[in-house]
Parts: structure tokens; C-alpha cells; sequence
């Protein structure tokens, strides 16, 4: 698995349709200070569902749409698509390659996709999780993240080692189940309770 292509529209500082073609190994981007480095891995979190505008170093989430500046007004859509090469079948899906979207309006509605049929975020989120890209995106380590993980606790050191390896969704599915479990038992003590007023 690995990552074959972005692109950007509205996003950030990238007004235009910008694509970029990458190959399987190591990817450098370069460019002067303020050039729009940070927006392209900012790009790569926000499709892949990151929902905290910090997250994405912002205040609010339509900060990430193209602001306008002195020559050009602003947009009012911010799109973003990744293509994944999954012919390794990582993914857990049939598909060799597999292209997410996001798009956020100005009005506040989005959208996301997967391979341009429209789906819920929780179905672009499942499907990274079973290649290790959960929603807290280990997968993107930013500058001062290695400090933070070195100096976390030892329960959130193993949150992040259980996400990498994919262990995580299967513990937030059983808590999930145990939840509903128990709210059976309390609406079968509630109809024992019924019962035994009707006799
Ligand atoms: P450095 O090397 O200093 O870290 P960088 O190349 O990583 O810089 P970025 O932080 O990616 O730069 O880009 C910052 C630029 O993006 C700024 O010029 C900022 O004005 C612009 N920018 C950010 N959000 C928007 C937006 N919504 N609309 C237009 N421009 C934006």
C-alpha cells in the first residue's frame, strides 16, 4: 500500500486544481518558508477524516478553503482526493486502488467519497482502520509529535501502538457491544419488573 497520488482544490493556499504523482519510497517536498508544505500533509489529515480544525492547524474547519488574497477572491468549496495504491489489498476492500475525497463548503455541508460514490465518514474511517490509519493518524507524525509520544503516559503510548497495529477498533467495537449489552439487561429487568405487576 502505499500513497499515488493528491490532489488539492480550494484547499489552503492551493486554489488552483494542484496534482501531485508519488511514487512508492521516500517523497520530499520542498519550497521556500510560507510556500505551502505544512498545507499539502495538512491536506493528506484532513481527507483522511481529521475533524479537529487543530488538527489541521487551524481555528475553525473553513479556514482549511482558499482565503482569497489581493489578486484572486476567496473559493467557496475546499476539495481534496488521495489515491491509494491497494494492490496488496491492505485496505481490506476489492478495489486496486482506492480514492478517498473529502469536500467542505462555505455553507458548512461536505461530503466524502470513496472511489466518487459518496459514503459517510464512518466508512472512509473503518476502512483505514483495518490498515492502521485511525482516526487519531499516527500515520502523520508532525513536528514535536516524537517528544510528545516519548513523553506520554504508558496507557497512551499503548492507545497508539494498538491504532498502529490496527487493535484499537476491535477494542472500541467490543466496549460498544458491551454498552448495548448492558443496556439490554437493564430493559429486561424492566420488563421482569412489568411482569411481575401484571401477575
Ligand atoms: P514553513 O517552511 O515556514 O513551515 P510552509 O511551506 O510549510 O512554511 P504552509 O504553512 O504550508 O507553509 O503555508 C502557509 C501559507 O498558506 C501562508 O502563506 C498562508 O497565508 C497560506 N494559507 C493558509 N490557509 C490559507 C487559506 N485558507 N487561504 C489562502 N491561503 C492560506
Amino acid at each position: 500500500m502505499f500513497l499515488k497520488n493528491l490532489t488539492l482544490k480550494g484547499f489552503k493556499s492551493f486554489a488552483d486544481s494542484t496534482n501531485m504523482v508519488l511514487e512508492p519510497g521516500v517523497t520530499v517536498v520542498v519550497g521556500p518558508n510560507g510556500s505551502g508544505k505544512s498545507n499539502v500533509v495538512d491536506a493528506m489529515a484532513w481527507v483522511l477524516g481529521a475533524q479537529s480544525p487543530k488538527a489541521v492547524r487551524s481555528q475553525k474547519m473553513d479556514d482549511v478553503i482558499f482565503a482569497g488574497t489581493a489578486a484572486r477572491p476567496a473559493l467557496g468549496r475546499a476539495e481534496v482526493s488521495i489515491t491509494i495504491d491497494n494492490s496488496d489489498g491492505t485496505l481490506g476492500v476489492e478495489f486496486n486502488e482506492v480514492t478517498i475525497t473529502r469536500i467542505l463548503f462555505r455553507t458548512g455541508e461536505s461530503e466524502y467519497m470513496i472511489n466518487g460514490v459518496t459514503c459517510r465518514l464512518l466508512d472512509v474511517q473503518e476502512m483505514l482502520s483495518d490498515a492502521g490509519v485511525g482516526r487519531q493518524q499516527h500515520v502523520i507524525v508532525s513536528q514535536g509529535q516524537i517528544d510528545a509520544v516519548l513523553n506520554a503516559r504508558p496507557e497512551e503510548r499503548r492507545a497508539i501502538i494498538e491504532e498502529a497495529a490496527g487493535v484499537l477498533k476491535f477494542r472500541k467495537r467490543k466496549e460498544k457491544a458491551e454498552r448495548r449489552l448492558d443496556a439490554t439487561e437493564a430493559n429486561l429487568l424492566r420488563v421482569q419488573d412489568l411482569l411481575r405487576e401484571v401477575r
